[in-house]
């Protein structure tokens, strides 16, 4: 550290040096981060003090988060849904998993994960000491085989977890099947929509994944992602809010007798930010964003296709694959681990940016 201080100016040119060494946002093909909407700025500046680890001191950020929670359960068709806002799919998915080790209460737990279960679920397994069984993929497809799922749970199952739009390929589990072999074994449905909860709801065709299903215990969902809103904010929603109280502990000197989440300081800027996204656009913004990812995806499948690279499925959501080929220089795209490029069309990437990749595309292949 120096002993004296710069100028703020001086200070803010120092940054943008380093800033301008990343990578430009619209050349970002492999991110499900979100570039925030722009309202985000104004409503940081008006809530970067508040902290949603002692709410007493800020009830009315507290208030949002509620409000915002509410909103997002009634979005999952659920009325009594409740939950809090973490800081992302990670933390989401952990936090559901410990409340069922707490709940279930059996000797060597394990959990039951479709083969494309985000590397979250093995960091909360680590944590947890609990046991990850992977349930293979159905025959030619990248989502869960149900049937080997069911034969890899037991009474020491203590959840069962779907992806709702997997990391890699963006497609949906058969969420009515493992929520039914929930039921069956009495045991938590854990559905990891982290990527797939801000744009399942919004399409044309909406596919079941959500508390609508009968046996869905808690469900991920990252504004982070495709909510639009800065970083962090991701959610968890338990169909039965009660159920956090497994993991309350008591907090002596804040303004509340307990809390159950896993941090403690909470950003109220970013919540506060992701809730003023959803007033603002409504379902009937989120409707126009998600129905133009979708066509620009499908654009990028076209013309990807007309120069001879295969798609490797057809998308399901936002999530563009195909069989792996040279690409041009400056832009990141990344690779699944069957090696398929991978392409996360995000709203920042819009037709001109797909355009002006199809045309680096056909640049490459003339070189
Ligand atoms: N779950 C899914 C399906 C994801 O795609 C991701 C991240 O891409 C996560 C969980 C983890 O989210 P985070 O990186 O916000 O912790």
């Amino acid at each position: 550290m120096d002993d004296k201080g710069l100028t703020r100016e001086e200070v803010l040119a120092h940054l943008s040096g380093f800033r301008a060494k990343d990578t430009p946002f619209n050349h970002i093909l492999s991110t499900m981060c979100a570039f925030p909407h722009e309202i985000v700025h104004d409503v940081h500046t008006m809530f970067a003090p508040t902290n949603l680890g002692d709410p007493g001191l800020y009830p009315g950020t507290a208030e949002i988060e509620k409000r915002f929670i509410q909103e997002l359960g009634e979005l999952l068709h659920s009325n009594t849904a409740g939950g809090y806002a973490t800081s992302g799919g990670t933390e989401s998915n952990l936090q559901a998993i410990r409340i069922a080790k707490k709940c279930k209460k059996v000797e060597n737990p394990n959990i039951v994960v479709p083969a494309s279960a985000h590397f979250s679920f093995e960091k909360t397994c680590d944590v947890l000491s609990i046991e990850m069984r992977v349930a293979p993929y159905s025959e030619g497809k990248y989502t869960v085989d149900t049937d080997k799922m069911a034969e890899l749970t037991d009474k020491n199952t203590i959840a069962v977890c779907a992806v709702a739009g997997t990391t890699e390929y963006g497609v949906i589990d058969d969420v009515e099947a493992i929520a039914k072999i929930a039921r069956e074994h009495d045991t938590f449905c854990h559905v990891d929509a982290a990527f797939g909860g801000f744009v399942i709801p919004f399409l044309k065709q909406p596919i079941p994944f959500d508390f609508a299903i009968n046996g869905v215990t808690s469900i991920s969902l990252d504004p982070h992602k495709m909510g639009g809103s800065s970083i962090p904010c991701g959610c968890l929603l338990l169909k039965d809010p009660e159920e956090f109280s497994v993991l309350s502990v008591e907090t002596p000197y804040l303004t509340v007798k307990s809390e159950f989440t896993l941090s403690g300081t909470r950003p109220g800027a970013d919540v506060a930010g992701a809730y003023a996204i959803l007033k603002l656009l409504g379902k009937e913004g989120f409707r126009d964003i998600v129905a133009g990812c979708m066509e620009n995806t499908r654009r990028l499948v076209d013309g990807m296709e007309a120069f001879g690279y295969h798609r490797a499925i057809t998308p399901v959501l936002n999530l563009a694959t195909f069989e792996n080929g040279d690409l041009p220089k400056g832009w990141k795209i990344s690779h699944t681990r069957n090696n398929h490029l991978r392409f996360v069309m995000m709203p920042h990437v819009t037709r001109d940016v797909v355009e002006e990749f199809l045309i680096a595309v056909s640049e490459l292949q003339r070189s």
